[in-house]
């Protein structure tokens, strides 16, 4: 029996026998959130929300950008996400503690006016305090790991016999980059010796985005001559901008419109400033109750110093939330109903409506602008069809579809439907017979006089009905030839007229 055997008998004696580890559980008491999935119990209130904003939430609960992890030098993961300054939400149901969430923080807390300011809060767009955000509210970064082989498999340093110097600025003496340099595109990345080619090779860095290298790892197994192998692990900053995603815990998404200069803001006669400002047209189709109560519940938790249970089933008809916290804010000399009275920050003047105010617990998403953005005029195209490629990776086309087309139809923009669909996309200029009218009969032939063999002369005959003099050039998206090859192989003909205007 080999040792892992025995470790292996050890533990089953230990089932058998019943023994009790500290802190693992087998069984549980059976309660009202026992149903919830794990992500559902981390919902604050759940049963104040219209129900498809519960199920939004455990969408996006999976993902918040937060602290998936404590190692960060020692992980290899393709890619991650942390969010650099989180924190422990002030309203939040049991679980949370008892799967101890708060070593994993997910989220910030983020002071929320209500209000309609300005037009970049419409639909689900949302303006962030922007010394707020320098500050820290949101900030994050990736964690991208990259396996590269070092082909030989005992030297790996760098000689670069003809620039030494030059290498080693970017370099370290193992021919792996310093860790914490600043990764820019077509700098030197790694250096190693290649014994087929007998020198040393010298890789660059091929990445558009600036980032940093977190970490070097040299990779072994149990393979006996195994081939260098080293994990980079590079590190993204991603701090929040323009187009980047949020959204509170009640499946409240928003994309931020606007960095919002504070001074601009408005603020109450304290002089607090908001950090988000969420549109309140949200609200009533919405229908998110928990999030109208995590506003007062984080706020009064912000001022009695406490945390509250937002365990769902807690309150009753009798005994409301809204009071409980109403309370407890009246105690702290606030209004009742979380509302305050506002100045605007454009010109100081007072708001005449009192203006809903608290703390939420906000989740930054990892959908971001920059991985999404997509941009082009032209570029590559498909070989067959001549359109342009699908794809942001390859530098394709954003599509044009049936609905937008529908739509420019319906504003009467022909010269902008015109541009899109065929000056941008796969225009062409084709020959067509204006006699028989097909696009498949002209054909260019070329004619050797006997007498002059050296020149040959060009001419356009059609060859369905065999006459010159009737060839002219049109122009047409590339696909509309491709479509009338394809009819033409089923044996159908099309016939085109074409008109002088
Ligand atoms: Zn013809």
């Amino acid at each position: 029996m080999s040792y892992e055997d025995d470790d292996l008998a050890l533990n089953l004696i230990n089932c058998c026998d019943f023994t009790i580890f500290l802190g693992v559980t087998t069984h549980m008491e059976l309660s009202k959130t026992g149903f919830l999935s794990n992500l559902a119990q981390l919902i604050p209130m759940p049963d104040c929300n219209q129900s498809p904003r519960n199920m939004y939430q455990c969408q996006m609960g999976k993902q918040t950008m937060g602290t998936p992890c404590h190692n960060w030098d020692l992980q290899s993961e393709t890619k991650l996400y942390r969010l650099q300054t989180p924190s422990s939400p002030l309203f939040r149901p049991v679980h949370h503690d008892n799967i101890n969430l708060d070593d994993f923080a997910m989220g910030t807390n983020a002071i929320v006016a209500v209000i309609s300011y300005t037009g970049y809060d419409m639909e689900d767009a949302m303006i962030i305090n922007k010394a707020s955000e320098e500050r820290g509210l949101g900030h994050g970064s990736i964690y991208k790991s990259e396996f590269v082989e070092l082909d030989h498999p005992s030297s790996y340093f760098v000689r670069d016999p003809e620039n030494p110097k030059k290498l080693s600025l970017y370099l370290d003496s193992d021919g792996l980059p310093y860790i914490g340099r600043k990764m820019r595109d077509g700098e030197p990345h790694y250096c190693f010796y290649d014994s087929d080619r007998s020198q040393y090779v010298v890789k660059t860095f091929r990445g558009k985005e600036e980032c940093f290298l977190h970490s070097v790892k040299l990779c072994g197994n149990l393979i006996k001559n195994p081939k260098k192998v080293a994990c980079l692990t590079y590190r993204v900053p991603r701090n929040p901008s323009v187009g980047d995603k949020f959204a509170s815990r009640a499946g409240q998404k928003g994309i931020c419109s606007h960095k919002w200069p504070a001074e601009d803001l408005p603020f109450t006669e304290t002089g607090l400033v908001p950090d988000i400002v969420f549109n309140p047209h949200g609200f009533p189709s919405r229908m998110t109750i928990a999030m109208m109560i995590e506003i007062m519940a984080g706020k009064s938790a912000a001022l009695h110093g406490l945390v509250h249970d937002a365990t769902p089933f807690k309150f009753t008809e009798e005994d409301t939330a809204i009071d409980y916290f109403g309370r407890l804010l009246e105690h702290g000399g606030y209004n009742y109903y979380g509302t305050e009275t506002m100045y605007s920050g454009i010109d100081g003047r007072e708001m005449t409506a009192q203006i809903f105010f608290g703390v939420v617990h906000y989740q930054r998403l990892r959908h971001m602008v920059s991985d999404k953005w997509q941009v082009r005029s032209t570029g590559p195209i498909n070989i067959l069809t001549r359109q342009p490629l699908q794809g942001r990776k390859r530098g394709g086309g954003v599509r044009f579809g049936e609905m937008e087309r529908d739509s420019l139809i319906s504003h009467g923009a022909s010269f902008l439907l015109q541009d899109r669909l065929l000056h941008c996309s796969d225009e062409t200029m084709a020959l067509i017979c204006t006699s028989c009218g097909s696009l498949l009969g002209p054909v260019t032939v070329v004619t050797r006089l006997a007498e002059k063999p050296n020149q040959s002369d060009t001419k356009e005959v059609c060859r369905i009905c065999g006459h010159g003099n009737n060839i002219a050039e049109i122009q047409i998206p590339y696909i509309f030839k491709f479509f009338v090859t394809q009819l033409a192989s089923c044996n159908i003909n099309v016939r085109v007229e074409c008109k002088n205007i």
